[in-house]
């Protein structure tokens, strides 16, 4: 069994981006069997049913229902073990789908056969006016029944189409929600790694892995300052932080909590020193915050945070490496007074080997 691994919705919007793109393009019939077997192809984690498809795409006019109905039942059908949530709605609305069709085609066949039959009888040369003018009208009722038969199976299709289009909103909403954190509205800590994995990959395809930094941050003697004021101002605090490092964030930044007090900052195309100017910009905007109490005014104790900043080194390192290396720096930040930026060139080489 393959594995299908849960799609971030960037990319699963860039599957439907290209499945719309290849239907436009290709010319194929917008049904929920091929939206099903196009969007499985281009997720691309069925090795074998993607070799296939490739071989049948060679020919530009080589995909038709029929095919999709083959492939569908040669390759995904019984294909369950691994699915997402999102499959396996899918996944049903397909075999829903697929019923409906069949039973659709079978009155239509049945109409068919039923117009042949008066056809048949309309060549017997001996019909009298009566009789040809009966046959002609059941002629007239069946294809006007077939007009209509065909009509309400466009109507369903149209609207198993839009099944799917909600379906695919659904999963963004859910995708989205698994990685967002409530509190902060940031992305999480799995937003974070999913961030981290395709910017790895981007920074070693274009050869420049020193331009991807980490910073990580921690907000110092947090735990001091609930005690104090209690967990909702800690709370509110939170989000101020993190609202401080949103105003400033620039495009090639991922805001992230990593967890409880501590955040951490993916930054593409940047130099160590870059990412260390912004650390310390952020370090200085929430020294010089002078917090309050939202109902009394009354000054809050100043919050400060230490920081620690490192950068990819590429293969064969990996991400917990690296965030391991920030996570050194951010310790010798505290460790030599807290409220302060330290980055991996100030660390020795036995403080990285620890
Ligand atoms: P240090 O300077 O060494 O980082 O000290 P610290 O007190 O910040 O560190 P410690 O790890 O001892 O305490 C972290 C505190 O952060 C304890 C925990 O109650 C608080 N915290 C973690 N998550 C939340 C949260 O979601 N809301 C609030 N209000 N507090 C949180
Ligand atoms: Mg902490
Ligand atoms: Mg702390």
């Amino acid at each position: 069994m393959f594995k299908t691994p849960q799609d971030t919705p960037e990319k699963a919007t860039r599957i439907f981006e290209r499945l719309l793109e290849s239907f436009q393009e290709q010319e194929i019939n917008p049904t929920p069997l091929n939206y099903f077997v196009w969007y499985y192809y281009l997720k691309g984690d069925n090795p074998p049913f993607r070799k296939e498809m490739d071989a049948i795409l060679k020919d530009p006019y080589g995909y038709t229902d029929r095919v999709g109905k083959r492939l569908y039942e040669q390759f995904l059908q019984d294909e369950s073990e691994e699915d997402t949530q999102f499959d396996r709605a899918f996944r049903r609305l397909v075999d829903v789908m697929v019923k409906k069709m069949n039973l659709w085609s079978d009155k239509l066949e049945d109409h068919t056969q039923k117009l042949d039959d008066c056809a048949n009888s309309l060549a017997n040369p001996n019909l009298n006016a009566k009789e040809i003018k009966e046959i002609s009208e059941t002629m007239v009722s069946h294809a006007q029944s077939m007009n209509e038969s065909s009509k309400a199976f466009q109507q369903e299709m149209l609207e198993t189409s839009e099944e799917v289009r909600s379906l695919r909103n659904q999963l963004i909403e859910a995708q989205t929600a698994a990685l967002t954190d409530e509190l902060t509205e940031l992305g999480n800590r799995k937003a974070f790694n999913h961030a981290l994995e395709e910017h790895m990959l981007k920074a070693e395809q274009a050869e420049k892995p020193n331009s991807l930094c980490v910073i990580l941050s921690d907000i110092d003697h947090f735990k001091n300052f609930n005690d104090t004021y209690g967990h909702l101002i800690g709370d509110s605090v939170l989000r101020y932080y993190a609202n401080t490092m949103k105003k400033k964030q620039r495009a090639n930044e991922t805001i992230c909590r990593y967890g409880g007090e501590e955040f951490v900052i993916l930054l593409s195309d940047s130099s160590l020193e870059e990412a260390n100017e912004r650390a310390e910009e952020i370090r200085s905007d929430i020294e010089a915050s002078v917090l309050k109490r939202k109902n009394s005014n009354e000054p809050l104790t100043k919050i400060t945070a230490s920081f620690g900043v490192a950068h990819f080194h590429g293969e064969p390192e990996t991400g917990d490496q690296l965030v391991s290396r920030a996570d050194i720096a951010l310790y010798k930040a505290k460790e030599s007074g807290r409220n302060q930026v330290i980055d991996e060139m100030q660390l020795t080489a036995n403080e990285i080997a620890k």
